[in-house]
């Protein structure tokens, strides 16, 4: 469960603070798929950083399960990222240097498990994505939607309760778009955790159980769908 009070967000970077989240309140129950629509600007991202610990909470409360993100130290939201939190990001972000299986096992470097034990779960993970013979190609090497596919394998390789993405298909033509969907969706039918996506597409919401509309940070509506 998920439950946002009062939250509101401000960035001060340059003379004029910017007011991206204005008091939100919303309620996400577990195992529910959401679809945050919103223009560009209207503070989608930032509403997704403060529900993955990826931006402090400054204004207001957010609880995620037993979670409450605005009393934890730096040090606790980073074990919250790690130990709940599945991030997905329209740009990828995966680590140039390192190849696909390499860039999966990352979080479980973090996480302390064993090499062995590592590499075992990102070559499962690898499969399940449909990227086993891409293994050791490094990021560079695979085209859009294959590092969209290795940074999912990433985002769920520590079996988070909560999954954010955050335009997950802006840079990936419909086809492949559709496909990395369907894999979220597969996850979260899976394992029944909580998927929150931003987006601009709006036949996505035929498979959401909620729609939260977002306009200058605000919530214009939150309706089942
Ligand atoms: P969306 O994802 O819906 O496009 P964002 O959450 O990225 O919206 O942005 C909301 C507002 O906050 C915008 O006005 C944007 O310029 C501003 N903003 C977003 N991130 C930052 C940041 N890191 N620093 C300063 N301003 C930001
Ligand atoms: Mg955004």
């Amino acid at each position: 469960m998920i439950t946002v009070s009062g939250v509101s967000h401000t960035y001060r970077v340059g003379p004029q603070p910017v007011r991206a989240i204005d008091d939100i309140d919303l309620t996400v129950a577990d195992g529910t798929v959401v679809c945050l629509f919103g223009p560009s600007g209207s503070g989608k991202s930032t509403l997704l950083h403060l529900l993955g610990g990826i931006e402090r909470c400054q204004v207001g409360e957010i609880i995620v399960d037993e979670w409450r993100l605005n009393t934890l130290d730096a040090r606790a939201l980073a074990r919250y990222r790690r130990q709940h939190v599945g991030f997905i990001f329209q740009a990828f972000h995966l680590l140039p240097a390192l190849t696909a299986l390499e860039n999966v096992e990352v979080p479980l470097v973090l996480a302390g498990v064993r090499p062995a034990e590592r590499r075992r779960r990102a070559q499962a993970l690898l499969e399940r994505v449909g990227l086993a013979e891409r293994a050791h190609h490094r990021p560079d090497q695979l085209s859009g939607g294959e590092q969209q596919r290795v940074a999912i394998a990433r985002a769920l390789i520590g079996e988070p309760r909560l999954l954010l993405a955050d335009e997950p298909t802006g840079n990936l033509d419909s086809a492949t778009g559709e496909r990395i969907v369907a894999l979220l969706l597969a996850e979260q039918r899976a394992r029944g955790c909580t998927v929150i996506i931003a987006t601009h597409n709006e036949t996505l919401a035929q498979h959401a159980q909620q729609c939260v509309r977002l306009h200058d940070g605000r919530v214009v509506a939150a309706v089942p769908s």
